[in-house]
């Protein structure tokens, strides 16, 4: 019997593995199958403190893998298949090969994805010019023009914060009324950087490198134009990796995991869940990796 299986290499998991492994509990994370977590998929990472030149963010992620390790966290590259929760007895973790494993405490720290359009070229350019996270890459479009794609809050923010940097940010949204609060669709539309683009679709992020703009569709007349610009951020929401949990854990409409009174337990005793798995709202890596280290401490506290 295992104390303590971490399912989830990102921030959250490896910091959880950091702490877990510190305090003598000996923990198993199963990494999943993008080992290091979305962050390895960036470039550069210039908002993660104590690197002030930035850290590229594969780097980041074996520097957090290989402490981990150094205090004796032992990591499976696998993938989970299948879990049976208890509340407050053995949690069961299946991995794909068949293996099962018994747990007295299981941390949660599965990550969520950004959605994207789904164009080849958008694929192609993520990194040179497209991307999810203005926080993360709105500085590299200082006095350049952007295009945010979506209509929601996430949307809207992008657009908003973009602005600090940009010279121009161009709102596509597929329908001509926005899904935003109120509050947020007043502030990018009085915004004078924002101009909006509606009921259009983006069908190709433009340029072979580097983006140089985007083909828009308009939904209606079906006529096609180009909007040129050096960035593409797509703001169409994060779908949460919980399907394995429906149903055993609770979970917010958008399936995010539910944590109660501001801490890393879930609706089942010995279940704590850290990072972007159950938070909606900030999807940070640092915000993960603390969230990580609450959940470490909270199962300490529990297995104790
Ligand atoms: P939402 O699901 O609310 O919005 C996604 C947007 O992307 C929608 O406008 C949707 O269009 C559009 N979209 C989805 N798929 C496609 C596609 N394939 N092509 C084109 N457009 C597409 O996600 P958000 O991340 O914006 O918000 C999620 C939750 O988080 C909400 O509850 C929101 O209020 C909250 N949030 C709050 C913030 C704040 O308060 N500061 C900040 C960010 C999020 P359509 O409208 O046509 O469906």
């Amino acid at each position: 019997m295992e104390k303590l299986v971490i399912i989830g290499s990102g921030p959250a998991g490896l910091t959880a593995a950091v702490y877990a492994a510190r305090a003598n509990l000996n923990p198993l994370l199963i990494a999943g199958n993008l080992p290091g977590g979305l962050l390895t998929q960036t470039s550069e990472v210039e908002n993660f403190p104590g690197f002030p030149e930035g850290i590229n963010g594969f780097e980041l992620m074996m520097n957090m893998q290989t402490q981990a390790e150094k205090f004796g966290a032992r990591i499976e590259i696998a993938t989970v298949s299948k879990v049976e929760l208890s509340d407050g007895g053995t949690q069961q973790i299946t991995l794909d090969s068949g293996e099962v494993i018994a747990a007295q405490a299981l941390i949660v720290a599965t990550g969520a994805s950004p959605r994207w359009l789904g164009l080849e070229s958008e694929e192609r350019l993520k990194n040179c010019g497209v991307s999810a996270c203005a926080t993360c890459d709105g500085a590299f479009f200082t006095d350049q023009k952007v295009v945010v794609a979506g209509g929601g809050d996430s949307a809207m923010e992008e657009a908003l914060f973009l602005t600090k940097f940009a010279s121009q940010v161009t709102v596509v949204h597929r329908r001509n009324e926005l899904r935003a609060s109120k509050i947020m669709a007043e502030r990018a539309m009085n915004h004078p950087k924002i101009d909006f683009v509606w009921n259009a679709q983006i069908t190709e992020i433009m340029g072979e490198d580097e983006v140089s703009g985007v083909k828009v569709k308009d939904n209606a007349s079906g006529e096609e134009k180009i909007i040129p610009c050096q960035g593409v951020f797509v703001a169409l929401g994060h779908s949460p990796s919980t399907e394995l949990f429906k149903g055993q854990l609770e979970m917010t409409d958008h399936g995010f995991i539910k944590l109660q009174h501001n801490t890393s337990l879930t609706n089942l005793a010995g279940v704590f869940a850290a990072g972007d798995c159950a938070d909606e709202r900030y999807r940070q890596a640092i915000t993960a990796a603390g969230s990580g280290c609450r959940a470490a401490i909270d199962a300490e506290r529990y297995l104790g």
